[in-house]
């Protein structure tokens, strides 16, 4: 049987679908479900917030037409996105977003959830208005263990990250640490290991804090004379994850605080998660006593995927976007986008607005459109210091001896030819390079460039390396 909200909403589509090109119809109408219809007011659900910012942005008059058509002039209608990658059930799923078509459209000032004060130090995430002590988690409840895609590159981690959210503190990764290169989910597994905890037992004290912004508290702490009470607040916690702990580097006030939080709650039984860029032992500038404390429990790396994973994320993603990719264009992003999962979904999300903005299909011409634009963007990231780096990774020499004086022959080849490729693949002035080889000259570089030109037109296979280097260098960046 139709309901009232369903009938409504079909009277609207036939509107809209007069209004609007198949593929936009079939990309951002298709996929909204009337849920109610109660008086004036329908309430329909969108996939996401993306997707609801982009009706908002794009078709509000549209639907305020439709709407007040099929509702008269008092007609408004509600958004609801529902949890990720589940059904709108439970009492968090389908909060109306913001209220539209308003006769006046004014704007809703809604707080951002999990706001709160920085000011207020002593106790920075309690809630008020809540006599025993709860904190606000500060978790995003759209990163799941569910939307977490499994693969060699992160299996590991992420069934450590299960057994830890099964049993918080019980277990022997204590603490557990996440680390890899940016855009490969340390952000979304820990905070899945806090909603896990959190879905299993409600009344944990359960907080998710940035290194920054932890750092940026204790600052606001020692301002305000308030350290012990910032202790002591999170002392109380149960489950403490601490995301991008790199940010730590170079701070030593900081570590101390930290350290003393770490050591109470670790003797007290309590999980501790942390992420980082690299692993443990690789942190630069952090006082021994606590890496090796952060080598107690386990450090588990996320990887760069491999391409199933990476159709698997991809696919996942499509089809929580409520958008139809082809197949040959899925796979045409995967292949060519490898190192980064955020990259990924860029190229996704950019594909999809783009192809409603001048209303064409996704196709695999628009891909390589997106993706050429994507990586020429990457491109102008290339850099004299990752020139060499990657050049000392080929020749087996650490990065340091290219700033010092060393005569050795691998050592002055690797640093002639670091400086060539500077010079041929970035912008920086013939000064600028010099002086990213400590302290060298402009000179210098010039006699550089022209022996290993000199190289090249004498040594094929030396000439091969270097355009296998050159290729290397720009796909790296791909
Ligand atoms: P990091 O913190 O390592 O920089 P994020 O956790 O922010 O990375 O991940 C970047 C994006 O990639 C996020 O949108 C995340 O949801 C997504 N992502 C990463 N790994 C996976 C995975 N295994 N399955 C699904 N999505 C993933
Ligand atoms: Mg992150």
């Amino acid at each position: 049987m139709i309901n009232d909200s369903q009938m409504v909403w079909d009277s609207c589509l036939r509107t809209i679908k007069k209004n609007v090109s198949p593929q936009s119809f079939k990309t951002w109408f298709e996929p909204i479900r009337p849920i109610q219809l109660d008086q004036q007011v329908l309430t329909i659900q969108v996939p996401n917030k993306f997707f609801y910012e982009w009706l908002e942005e794009h078709y509000v008059s549209l639907l305020k037409q439709c709407v007040r058509q099929e509702l008269g002039d008092r007609g408004r209608l509600v958004y609801r996105i529902p949890e990720a990658g589940g059904t709108p059930a439970g009492n968090r799923a389908g909060e109306p977003v913001r209220v539209t078509a308003k006769p006046s459209a004014e704007k809703d000032n809604e707080p951002v959830p999990g706001s709160f004060d920085v000011e207020n130090i002593k106790n920075p995430f309690i809630i008020p208005g809540i006599k025993r002590v709860k904190v606000d988690p500060q978790l995003n409840p759209n990163y799941t263990f569910d939307n977490f895609i499994e693969g060699d590159c992160n299996r590991l981690g992420r069934s450590a990250g299960l057994a830890v959210a099964k049993k918080p503190g019980g277990t022997a990764f204590n603490p557990l640490v996440v680390y890899g290169d940016v855009g490969l989910g340390k952000t979304h597994l820990v905070q899945a290991i806090g909603n896990e905890i959190l879905h299993r037992n409600e009344n944990k004290a359960i907080l998710y804090v940035s290194m920054e912004k932890f750092t940026n508290q204790i600052i606001q702490a020692i301002k305000n004379n308030a350290v012990t009470e910032f202790v002591n607040f999170y002392q109380l916690i149960d489950v403490l994850i601490v995301d991008d702990i790199q940010f730590l580097s170079g701070k030593h006030k900081m570590q101390e605080i930290f350290f003393n939080i770490f050591n109470h709650l670790h003797q007290q039984g309590k999980q501790i998660i942390l992420t980082s860029d690299r692993a443990p032992k690789d942190l630069k500038d952090i006082e021994d006593r606590l890496i090796s404390r952060f080598k107690w429990g386990l450090s588990a790396d996320l990887q760069a995927p491999d391409l199933e994973t990476r159709m698997a994320i991809l696919e996942t993603k499509v089809g929580v976007e409520g958008i139809d990719i082809p197949q040959d264009v899925q796979e045409f992003i995967c292949f060519n986008i490898k190192n980064n999962i955020r990259e990924l979904e860029g190229v996704m999300i950019s594909l999809l607005a783009q192809s409603t903005l001048i209303r064409r299909d996704i196709d695999l011409e628009l891909a390589k459109e997106v993706i050429r634009s994507f990586v020429s963007n990457i491109n102008k990231e290339i850099t004299v210091e990752f020139i060499q780096e990657m050049v000392s990774e080929h020749f087996n020499v650490p990065v340091e001896k290219l700033h010092q004086e060393t005569r050795k022959r691998n050592v002055v080849i690797a640093r002639q030819l670091s400086m060539y490729l500077a010079k041929k693949m970035t912008n920086s002035s013939l000064k600028a390079i010099g002086e990213t080889f400590g302290g060298r000259d402009h000179s210098t570089v010039i006699y550089s460039c022209k022996a290993v030109q000199d190289m090249m037109d004498t040594d094929l296979l030396f000439k091969e390396t270097v355009s296998e280097l050159e290729k290397k260098i720009k796909m790296s960046l791909n």
